[in-house]
């Protein structure tokens, strides 16, 4: 046996390890799904004891002592340079996974999963209460350990600061620095558009929206809509799925990726832009590299490009004049009389309204990210050290109040409004709007390479799109870092200008500004 031939069976051995953590991971998400659609009620118990081994599973399997022998050799080998960029990024990313996963006290993880377990439960409550002072002591345990487990993570990671640390784990290699000289670009940006729109004297009447759609006919829309994305979920060989749930979400791997969303009778497009958003996850996992499969490569580049596909299918294409041009008459066939009256322009207007509003997920593409800045600069100075827990409902109103020019009345619409916290996700919202971002230059970049794009979404044809972004994004699967890949693909660094120069363009059409 030569020395190549050495480090190929310890390369091969490590992606057969890897294999069977993915596959956990396949699992778990699947049980988890069913108890989100399908469990009966009784089956409570036994699930969570299911749950709790398929994480013990998973845990094993990506700390095995093993794992750290096999990337020490493959990463010392003489021809360790041998390997392609694939396997090298396969490497890396095992690694990466393994030094998270091995580095914390295991007493700090089961800490901080049962003080999360603690804190989202008394959230819950606190929230329907409206009553902080109960959510608070929680939130300051749950924040005191995920500050030791950042402090942690940023020995491991090398990053400069604990909370760059905790943003790695959902956007590698970004940091805060970076992060905030685009959010207070951004922000200068939106809060400009959102003011010239609220000053418009065009202003939309969305009244229309809320009249009555039964569910069974929304049903029917979501169909069409999945088969306009091509998101099947019918043929013989269906790789998707959708059902109903309280929070929309997209779960899945490759051939089987499923979606939800929520019906509401009296607010039929939170429904349909729930499935243009959650099947634009769904292609990104779809239409990964086929050979790609059970190799750490094979997965989505981060939550930030994740979230890039959602918005992308969501406003881009599916809140687009030339979209409606096409689906407004089919939307009418559907609906029967109940929408014979609205013309596209007044559809167009009501479905891209414009107001600033306390609660984040009801906000419009205009003032999301603002909800989104406000929580980044929220938690980056939390985690310096800057404002303490105890402070955050006066910080949080009183920023809604700079920002969005809303009055926050009790703590529930406001800093207790969503579930991350609680759950010790910090990090993870800063994601949200970076795929806005990337979004943005995205549609710069399609533009160019496809100038008539819009005449093939007003003909309600998604392929060509679809396929731009397959090609451009998708195929790339994790084997760069984000600021890596936007640069790959747009030849631009990260930048808020393409996503600003949308957002006025189409607005100003919009609002005749
Ligand atoms: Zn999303």
């Amino acid at each position: 046996m030569t020395k190549s031939d050495a480090l190929r069976q310890n390369y091969n051995k490590l992606l057969s390890k890897s294999k069977e953590f993915i596959l956990a991971t396949t699992i778990h998400s699947l049980v988890e799904w069913d108890m989100e659609t399908k469990m009966p009620p009784k089956a409570v118990n036994l699930r969570s004891q299911q749950l709790a081994m398929i994480s013990q599973l998973e845990h094993k399997l990506s700390t095995d002592p093993e794992i750290g022998d096999l990337i020490e050799k493959i990463r010392k080998h003489p021809d360790y340079d041998s390997l392609d960029e694939v396997e090298k990024r396969n490497v890396h990313l095992i690694k990466k996974n393994y030094d998270e996963m091995t580095k914390l006290p295991e007493e700090l993880v089961t800490e901080i999963t049962r003080q999360s377990a603690v804190t989202v439960n008394v959230w819950k409550k606190a929230k329907a209460a409206k009553n902080y002072s109960m959510f608070k002591p929680e939130l300051e345990k749950l924040v005191e350990l995920k500050k030791k487990a950042a402090e942690i993570l940023m020995e491991v990671k090398g990053t400069a600061t604990p909370y760059d640390a905790l943003i790695d784990m959902h956007e590698p290699t970004m940091t805060a620095n970076m992060i905030t000289k685009l959010f207070d670009e951004l922000r200068t940006g939106l809060i400009s558009i959102m003011k010239k729109c609220l000053a418009s004297p065009k202003q939309p009447d969305e009244s229309f929206l809320s009249r009555k759609i039964p569910v069974d006919v929304q049903q029917k829309i979501s169909s069409s809509i999945a088969k306009i994305i091509d998101y099947d979920i019918d043929s013989p060989n269906a790789g998707g799925r959708i059902d109903e749930t309280e929070h929309p979400f997209t779960t899945g791997y490759y051939d089987d990726v499923r979606i939800t969303t929520h019906y509401f009778e009296d607010n039929f497009a939170s429904s349909l832009f729930s499935v243009l958003h959650e099947g634009g996850h769904a292609m990104y996992d779809q239409n990964l590299r086929a050979e790609w499969m059970f190799q750490p490569v094979g997965t989505g580049c981060s939550y930030g490009f994740h979230e890039s596909q959602s918005r992308f299918v969501e406003n881009i294409f599916g809140r687009s004049r030339e979209f409606w041009s096409f689906y407004l008459p089919e939307l009418k066939k559907l609906t029967g009389k109940t929408y014979s009256d609205v013309t596209l322009d007044k559809f167009v207007h009501a479905i891209n309204a414009v107001k600033p509003s306390k609660i984040r997920v009801e906000a419009d593409e205009v003032t999301y990210c603002l909800h989104v800045i406000i929580r980044f600069n929220i938690e980056r100075d939390l985690f310096a050290d800057k404002i303490t827990v105890a402070e955050l409902p006066e910080i949080w109103n009183q920023k809604y109040k700079e920002y969005l020019g809303v009055k926050i009345e009790n703590d529930s619409e406001g800093v207790m409004q969503d579930t991350h916290w609680g759950l010790g996700y910090f990090g993870y919202f800063p994601t949200y709007a970076l795929g806005n971002i990337y979004s943005g230059q995205l549609l710069a970049k399609m533009q160019k390479d496809m100038p008539d794009w819009k005449k093939h979404a007003a003909k309600g044809n998604f392929q060509p799109i679809k396929q731009w972004l397959t090609k451009n994004v998708h195929s790339y699967g994790n084997l760069y870092d984000p600021p890596d890949l936007i640069k790959k693909i747009t030849g631009e660094q990260i930048n808020v200008k393409h996503y600003l120069e949308y957002l006025n363009k189409k607005y100003s059409d919009l609002y005749g500004y």
